[in-house]
């Protein structure tokens, strides 16, 4: 039984970087038929916010990626303690006191001999005594898991074979000072507890996974598959990490991001496969794999959004907007002509507004200097309203008689006139919806 997770932290909102994240842990089990667990990283009491745990439910219920099963790290501490219980027995766990500044100085001493900088298990050269005399003078230390010197080794789901050789890697803390679990440990008893097959991950985590591996053996359970997916960097391949506040998932719907079109970006982003507009995550469920995605950084523009929503609103029928067009105050009857005139000429929602204002209190008139006779001379000919379907047509074709114009010299001005821009939907179509039309004089 395929089982994931996504697992944040609710300290702050989740952005594009999660997303990518989210969905692919999503995807999998919706393909398996699996399970999708969601797993609050909560662990930090002082960082974890209850409002950021509900705004990352409310973003991935936005986005339609519902989980199965929610678990908060927080409830189950007595199981960590337990497995720390665990490596204590088997010899695997250490206290060590050594504060954050020695342990930098003995960094920045390992460093200018030229030496990694991995901790030096001073900690476990101490008598009991010594160890006994440290605590009383600086209270409990910090608990750190004693790697086993060898090449840990496994299977990415993306990166291929990955291996580290843990004597490069310093013995990782797991519990704090203070007492607070570390995710490292957590995690590992929650994946393991809770029966999660597959853990995909950004590739900020390969070194964790390392360790990881040896701690689910050390407690003895099985490390599922991992995979770890390239991070992603600006269109320029700059680093994103510093605009990833910007690039949440709350900022992009308020800025009218369609669902659908993130999905589909972030489904095919950095994959072999071209990014096409999906408007079903059963859809996009079915084109995706692991094995599509490669090693190199994934280049994330987020004006990529606005072309696919523009094309996901296209194809919307009415149902899927009528409440938003009726809040905007058009009648029952003019909805479906005003959706048919409008949506081919919208990027978000909001643009509809514009649209609906134009319709119902007209536009400010563009009249170019050399158009405004012919412009002036044309309004006398318009009819008085409400227009219709044949209006457009045969108010043209009476200026053209009139004035000799035609083309792009005939229309342009008069559209201009009518709506204050150069482009926009079909005349035709749009003049039964014109309700005020200020360039009469
Ligand atoms: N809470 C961790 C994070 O957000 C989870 C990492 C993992 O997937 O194991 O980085």
């Amino acid at each position: 039984m395929t089982t994931t997770r996504f697992a944040p932290s609710p300290t702050g909102y989740i952005h594009v970087g999660n997303l990518r994240t989210a969905l692919f842990n999503y995807l999998i089990a919706r393909k398996a038929s699996g399970t999708f667990i969601l797993r609050i990283d909560d662990t930090d009491a002082e960082r974890s916010k209850q409002e950021y745990t509900d705004a990352i439910m409310q973003d991935l219920e936005w986005l339609g990626l519902t989980w199965d099963k929610v678990e908060y790290q927080s409830k189950r501490l007595e199981r960590y303690e337990a497995a720390a219980d665990a490596l204590r027995e088997k010899g695997r766990f250490y206290e060590a006191f050594e504060t954050p500044v020695e342990l930098d100085l003995k960094r920045k001493k390992q460093l200018n001999m030229g030496k990694p900088p991995v901790y030096d298990r001073a900690a476990l050269e101490m008598s009991d005594a010594e160890r006994e005399a440290l605590r009383a003078e600086r209270g409990q230390g910090v608990w750190r898991f004693k790697l086993d010197h060898t090449r840990i080794a496994w299977e990415d789901g993306i990166l291929g074979a990955l291996s580290i050789d843990a004597a490069s890697v310093s013995d990782p803390v797991l519990i704090r000072q203070d007492g607070q679990m570390l995710y490292t440990l957590a995690s590992v008893v929650d994946d393991t507890e809770m029966g999660v097959t597959h853990v995909v991950r950004g590739s900020d985590h390969v070194t964790n996974t390392a360790t990881q591996i040896q701690i689910i053996e050390a407690l003895g359970g099985t490390a599922p598959s991992f995979a770890h997916h390239s991070l992603l960097t600006g269109p320029q391949g700059e680093a994103l990490s510093k605009r990833l506040g910007t690039l949440a998932l709350r900022d992009l719907r308020e800025r009218g991001v369609a669902p659908e079109a993130l999905l589909s970006l972030m489904a095919r982003l950095g994959s072999s496969q071209p990014v096409e507009l999906r408007t079903s995550l059963d859809e996009i469920a079915e084109g995706f794999s692991l094995d599509q995605f490669g090693s190199a950084p994934t280049k994330f523009d987020e004006n990529d959004l606005f072309p696919l929503t523009a094309r996901h609103l296209h194809g919307l029928p009415l149902e899927a907007v009528a409440d938003k067009i009726a809040a905007l105050g058009v009648p029952d009857a003019l909805a479906a002509p005003f959706w048919d005139v409008t949506r081919e000429n919208i990027t978000v929602l909001a643009d509809l507004e514009g649209w609906w204002d134009l319709c119902r209190n007209g536009a400010e008139p563009v009249i170019d200097a050399e158009d405004a006779d012919f412009v002036a001379q044309a309004m006398t000919m318009l009819p008085e309203g409400p227009f219709d379907a044949g209006t457009w047509s045969a108010w043209t074709a009476e200026v053209k008689a009139a004035t000799g114009r035609k083309g792009r010299g005939l229309f342009m001005p008069l559209r201009k006139a009518l709506t204050g821009m150069s482009h926009g939907p079909d005349m035709g179509d749009l003049m039964p919806l014109l309700q005020v039309v200020r360039a009469r004089g």
